[in-house]
């Protein structure tokens, strides 16, 4: 793997990215509702002046007497001084085209200082809208006659007042304020979350890091609300208790294996020696019983074989159509000169659908559970294989009416090198490897087996297959 040149804690990567994603989000918010609420206020606005500009022009209109035919300057007068003070340049024409009434002629000061100070205040307020003063003439009415022309001149497009820059402003403030404040709860929830992040995390790396230092009692003792966290913390923690059994297990193996050696080579050892000085006569039978221990660590070397190869985990499987029955009947045909021999009644009983296994191994489970059936039973007793297949499973069943075994001894018999009752095991010629053999390999097929028995009442070894599809 290669590691890069510099590395970030999690929880400053998580609270930068969390900040960042936090800022150009409210940063878009904000600008992309300013842009839009400020097009709909523009819009508000130029609509409010055209309905000012409706109704200076009816306010007009009212100041016309149709019965004299006469105009009340004096409230044309009011009217437009009204209409300057917010903006508006008014100029009332009579019908025939005649000035009545101009708010340049009448005040032109005032004018020119309305005209300079809207502009002014447009070009500071709203830079970007290169607006200037335009006039536009509407037709005066009475009973359907036109009685003259209004002008009325203002900033165009449209022009703010006071009002609306303070509203305007008031809102820039609130999106600020709001952007502010949720910047500032996101970057203080994301270092929140950054925090029940990393801890979870670093203290699966804490616990990884000391257990490659070789101390596999490291746990994570806290879980994590995070699913994923917590799954990582199961995961890492489970991690440690197999590495601490395995490191057991080896550890233990290792022991046994030197145990089982010991015993054998020192009879040997001393048999031969004794014969070499003298003390014994090289005899038959002297020679016999070194022979038989140089077989029995000939078997358990076998054993330990079989039980690396299948327990390597990389156990390949040969799989192929087996049926059961014949396979069984094969088995039992092999222990047929030791069944014989002790006056044992041995049967295969019952059938099942054929199944998906490798034949090889699947003989070795059934010869090591009839090799302890014909070990373990005397003479007269009975040893039966059954077959049968339950909704999900089939079922193989090696029993027998022999010794029985312990119930303070049941849950270990699949144990490596665990031997109920050991002398009388050993007498057998057992090493304590072959139910752990049988458990590997029914494993290795997705199957478990399992054992009940009582002593003197015989034994009951039950394999369960996954049953093929039909
Ligand atoms: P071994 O080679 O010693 O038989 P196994 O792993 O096959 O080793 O069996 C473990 C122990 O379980 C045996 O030592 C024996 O005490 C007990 N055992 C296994 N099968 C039977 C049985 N059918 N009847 C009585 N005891 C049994």
């Amino acid at each position: 793997m290669r590691s890069p040149e510099r590395t970030y804690s999690l929880k400053t990567k998580l609270s930068l990215h969390i900040a960042f994603v936090a800022l150009l989000t409210v940063a878009l918010i904000g600008v992309l509702s300013n842009v839009f609420i400020r097009r709909r206020f523009e819009d508000y606005i130029i609509q409010q002046q055209q309905q000012r500009a409706a109704d200076i022009l009816l306010r007009v209109e009212q100041q016309y007497d149709p019965a004299s035919r006469a105009w009340d300057v004096g409230f044309l007068h009011a009217i437009g001084m009204y209409a300057l003070r917010d903006g508006y340049i008014l100029k009332v024409y009579d019908g025939r085209g005649e000035m009545l009434w101009d708010a340049e002629a009448c005040d032109m000061a005032s004018c020119m200082q309305i005209i300079e100070e809207v502009s002014q205040k447009m070009r500071t307020w709203e830079p970007s809208v290169e607006g200037t003063f335009a006039a536009k003439d509407f037709p005066l009415t009475s009973e359907g006659q036109v009685i003259g022309k209004l002008s009325i001149s203002h900033f165009a497009p449209y022009f703010l007042s006071e009002n609306d820059v303070l509203f305007l402003d008031a809102l820039n403030a609130v999106f600020v304020g709001c952007g502010l404040f949720a910047l500032a709860l996101a970057v203080a929830l994301g270092r929140i979350l950054a925090r029940n992040v990393s801890v979870p995390v670093g203290k699966a790396a804490d616990v990884a890091k000391r257990m490659s230092a070789g101390d596999c009692a490291a746990r994570i003792e806290d879980g994590s609300n995070i699913r994923e966290l917590n799954e990582l913390t199961l995961a890492v923690n489970h991690l440690a208790r197999s590495i601490c059994a395995q490191e057991s297990l080896r550890k233990q193996l290792t022991a046994d294996v030197a145990h089982e050696l010991r015993t054998p080579l020192t009879t040997i050892g001393t048999h031969i020696e004794a014969m070499v000085e003298g003390v014994w006569a090289p005899t038959r039978e002297r020679l016999a019983s070194c022979y038989e221990e140089i077989v029995r660590i000939g078997r358990l070397v076998l054993d330990l074989e079989s039980l690396a190869r299948v327990e390597s985990g990389n156990l390949k499987l040969d799989k192929t159509r087996v049926a059961l029955r014949e396979e069984a009947e094969k088995t039992l045909r092999n222990f047929e000169t030791e069944i014989r021999a002790s006056g044992l009644q041995a049967s295969v009983v019952g059938d099942c659908r054929d199944v998906w296994v490798d034949r090889n191994r699947m003989q070795q489970v059934l010869t090591n559970l009839l090799s302890n059936a014909v070990k373990y039973t005397p003479s007269g007793g009975t040893i039966r294989v059954v077959l049968s297949e339950t909704d999900d499973a089939i079922l193989v069943v090696v029993e027998d009416d022999g010794i029985g075994i312990a119930q303070e001894d049941l849950p270990f018999v699949f144990e490596r090198f665990y031997r109920a009752e050991k002398s009388r095991s050993r007498g057998a010629g057992g090493s304590g490897i072959g139910l752990a053999i049988v458990r590997s390999i029914v494993a290795a097929h997705g199957g478990r087996v399992e054992a009940r028995s009582a002593p003197r009442r015989g034994s009951r070894f039950c394999v369960e297959l996954p049953k093929p599809e039909a």
